[in-house]
């Protein structure tokens, strides 16, 4: 019998991929400066990147790292359960329990491995069911593949949906998980209705708040808190590291025996080095400036409406975002390549999102705006994007 050959049939793909035009390229950036960034020995005013506060570049969060490193080192040098639990790692999931205002907080290498450990330490009976929003974070759907039981997807941002779902995948246990912003479209997950939806099926509400903590609620404290919710509807929430708190990790909150439960279970907990010491200290030290940054987030408001309205005016067509995530729907993947071309040769780096990252013909220049833009750079992209789109057209209007 003849056995596939991996380079063939990866050859294959690329080959699809290249006629498509949709080959994924990493860009080389070498060195960063707040929003801006050099790349290709050019440098360019970003929009999108993840660090919504612009916490990543402030100097306590720098200084923390270095001060820490310079003490304990560069690594962990073991897994948590072994000997890599530092204080410093204890301290952050305190602190995060306290902002948050629930009883326990479990740190993680990455989001990604938190999204998996959970449901793989709590739905690990094939007859459980995970029932999700259609437009969840690649980590949520992956994760239950992982845990082995059953999927199930309710049209995005449909309550109803996620009660009919529930209600017709009944035995076993269930969970009900949500992006609460979702990461490429930018609107918001209606938490209350879910968590009614959740109460009256028996299943245990997750929600990955990795774009809400920091920005979203009073005093940033994320989008459960700011839906009104407690750790008695939201049982377990995730917030990471790497967005708005501009470092690496991420941790589970919530019920203190579900997160006991995790730390002794989960095998993306157990089975992976801790995150280095000095990568905790950088977070703290993020944490206490998101908490005390409400400037930060007014600042962030202004730059939302700021874009919203120019963006409006000029007739671009924005979604019902009202958060930092402020996609501009272009349509085809060709054009979106061809005005996140433009834009850069205009001096701004916004990144086009293609399928399979989002729907066909839901093609989309993804710009996430920070604290730390200025109005004038807001004002001077909204034109930009609006002169990449007509040149598009011009473009694709003309015989090829
Ligand atoms: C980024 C992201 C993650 C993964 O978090 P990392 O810490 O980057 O691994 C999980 N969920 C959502 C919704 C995200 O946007």
């Amino acid at each position: 019998m003849s056995r596939t050959d991996l380079h063939d049939r990866i050859q294959a793909h690329a080959r699809l991929r290249a006629a498509q035009g949709r080959q994924r390229r990493r860009r080389i950036v070498s060195r960063r400066d707040g929003v801006q960034v050099e790349l290709d020995g050019r440098w360019l005013t970003g929009f999108c990147s993840n660090d919504y506060l612009g916490l990543a570049s402030q100097f306590e969060v720098a200084a923390a790292v270095q001060d820490a490193a310079a003490r304990e080192g560069a690594g962990s040098t073991a897994s948590h359960l072994v000997c890599g639990h530092h204080a410093l790692h204890e301290q952050l999931e305190r602190e995060m329990a306290e902002w948050l205002g629930v009883p326990r907080a479990l740190l993680f290498g990455s989001g990604f491995a938190a999204n998996l450990a959970v449901q793989q330490a709590l739905l690990t009976e094939e007859e459980d069911v995970c029932v999700q929003d259609r437009l969840n974070h690649a980590s949520l759907i992956d994760a239950t593949r992982l845990a082995g039981c059953r999927l199930r997807r309710y049209p995005h941002l449909d309550a109803e949906g996620a009660m009919r779902q529930l209600r017709s995948a009944s035995g076993g246990a269930a969970m009900l998980a949500t992006d609460s912003v979702f990461s490429m479209d930018g609107d918001s997950a209606p938490l209350r209705a879910l968590a009614l939806v959740a109460r009256s099926e028996q299943a245990l509400l997750y929600v990955d708040d990795a774009h809400g903590i920091g920005v979203v609620g009073e005093h940033g404290r994320g989008s459960v808190a700011d839906a009104g919710l407690g750790v008695h509807d939201v049982p377990l929430q995730l917030v990471t590291l790497g967005k708005a708190l501009g470092g690496y990790g991420a941790l589970v909150a919530g019920d203190a025996e579900l997160i006991e439960h995790l730390a002794g279970n989960a095998r993306p907990y157990i089975y992976t080095t801790a995150l280095p010491p000095a990568q905790a200290a950088a977070s703290l030290a993020a944490l206490r400036l998101a908490r005390r940054g409400d400037w930060r987030r007014e600042r962030l408001r202004e730059l939302i409406a700021l874009f919203r309205e120019g963006a409006g005016r000029l007739g671009l067509e924005l979604m019902a975002s009202n958060t930092p995530i402020q996609p501009v729907l272009c349509g085809g993947d060709v054009v979106a390549s061809a005005m996140s071309a433009a834009l850069e040769e205009a001096g701004f780096l916004v990144g086009a999102i293609r399928p399979p990252t989002v729907p066909e013909g839901r093609s989309r220049l993804r710009v996430t705006l920070s604290a730390l833009h200025t109005p004038q750079q807001v004002q001077a992209l909204v034109v930009a994007i609006a002169d990449a789109r007509d040149r598009a057209a011009a473009a694709g209007a003309s015989p090829a």
